[in-house]
């Protein structure tokens, strides 16, 4: 642990290996709508952006936050054009570290839109970690965020619902472990969480879909973030950015190409 501990921050006993965060790709929207993500800016511009989880290394836990979208036909038919490789995708991504679906014991669910949730059924052995108030705005949201839930309300059967046995109910924050917390981060969706470990260079947000670009987080001309260009509060997301600058010494954001120019954080 470096400095000061702060807010969120958790002791680790000197006989722990280090925590780790890789980032693991489950393939890419083809042509975003940018402004999507980076609230009122470049309205019309299109950028390629990958769809991520991420797996937290030496936890006394196999720790998977996020589980990734649909297969392609099911996202172009319903959603975006996506395009996936053979290494991609959530038992693909996880095989590259010599793991398979059964070896997760945990799964973080940021959110649960269909492109960070859909595939929480395929992790048998795991426990899913979600905060109470997602669950409950997933099973009614605004008509406006129905499909990014696939809900009920517009005939769609949501894909987190077939792992909902296995769902453990978060409310508030909650250390998972030592080095690793849950911190509820509000405004993209009212139920948002981010996961902070505790790394080497000091303590890492995964951010997601907070700060989907690290344009977000990097800000405006004026020195202000940017909102995520999907939400439901703003003044929400401005206070999650407070609460941001105040735990993380780093965030890593949700759709950002270059989150994957670097096959570890530590
Ligand atoms: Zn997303």
């Amino acid at each position: 642990m470096r400095g000061n501990r702060r807010h969120g921050e958790v002791q680790r006993g000197e006989d722990m290996s280090k925590l780790k965060i890789r980032p693991l790709s489950c393939g890419r929207f083809l042509a975003a709508e940018k402004s999507n993500f980076t609230y009122g800016v470049d309205p019309g511009v299109k950028i390629a952006a990958p769809i991520l989880m991420w797996f937290i290394e030496g936890a006394r836990h196999r720790i998977l936050v996020d589980t990734g979208l649909s297969d392609p036909q099911w996202a172009a038919r319903y959603h975006h054009p996506v395009e996936c490789k053979a290494h991609e995708g959530p038992v693909n991504a996880i095989k590259m570290l010599g793991l398979a679906p059964d070896d997760i014991d945990l799964v973080v669910n940021t959110h649960l839109h269909w492109d960070h949730s859909f595939n929480n059924d395929l992790f048998l052995k795991a426990k899913i970690l979600v905060q109470e108030e997602e669950i409950r705005y997933a099973m009614a949201p605004l008509p406006c965020h129905a499909l990014y839930y696939e809900s009920q309300i517009i005939g769609m059967t949501p894909s987190w619902l077939k792992a909902l046995p296995r769902m453990e109910i978060i409310a508030g924050e909650k250390e998972i472990e030592p080095g690793i917390a849950l911190i509820p981060l509000p405004g993209h969706t009212p139920g948002f969480q981010g996961v902070l470990v505790d790394l080497d260079s000091g303590p890492c947000l995964i951010a997601g879909d907070t700060t989907p670009l690290w344009e977000n987080w990097e800000g405006t001309s004026q020195g202000f973030h940017i909102p995520p260009g999907i939400h439901v509060n703003l003044r929400d997301c401005y206070e999650s950015f407070g609460k941001m600058e105040a735990i993380a010494d780093m965030v890593l954001p949700g759709h950002d190409p270059r989150v994957l120019g670097k096959e570890v954080y530590e």
